[in-house]
């Protein structure tokens, strides 16, 4: 597991006036600290390491909870996209069905995966 730097309060405002006081899942406004908020880094973390404010988001403690499930179907596709990226993992072509990206509703408005 990649170690999270520690979520200080300077900090958690910061990413949560950056996001405007809204919940990264379903954009209702989350309040800034307390048991209903969750500082969720996205799957960023989980695949580039990146532990930039950039890549948290405020999220409803219910809304983390629904998404966490989604995130890790997402995960496990952006793995098969990164392995095929890279020549040396690149399975070989082989049509199967031909399923093309899930439909995931997108959760985090104006922004595109990864960067
Ligand atoms: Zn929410």
């Amino acid at each position: 597991m990649t170690v999270r730097r520690a979520m200080t309060p300077a900090r958690m405002e910061r990413i949560w006036s950056a996001r405007g006081g809204l919940c990264g899942n379903c954009g209702e406004p989350v309040p800034m600290r307390g048991a209903d908020v969750v500082y969720d880094h996205r799957f960023v973390l989980w695949i580039t390491g990146d532990d930039s404010d950039d890549a948290i988001w405020p999220l409803h403690k219910a809304c983390d909870q629904v998404k966490t499930p989604k995130d890790l179907k997402v995960i496990g596709h952006i793995r098969r996209i990164i392995k095929k990226s890279n020549p040396e993992t690149r399975p070989k072509p082989k049509m199967r069905g031909g399923r093309s990206f899930p439909k995931v509703k997108t959760m985090w408005p104006k922004r595109k995966f990864g960067r």
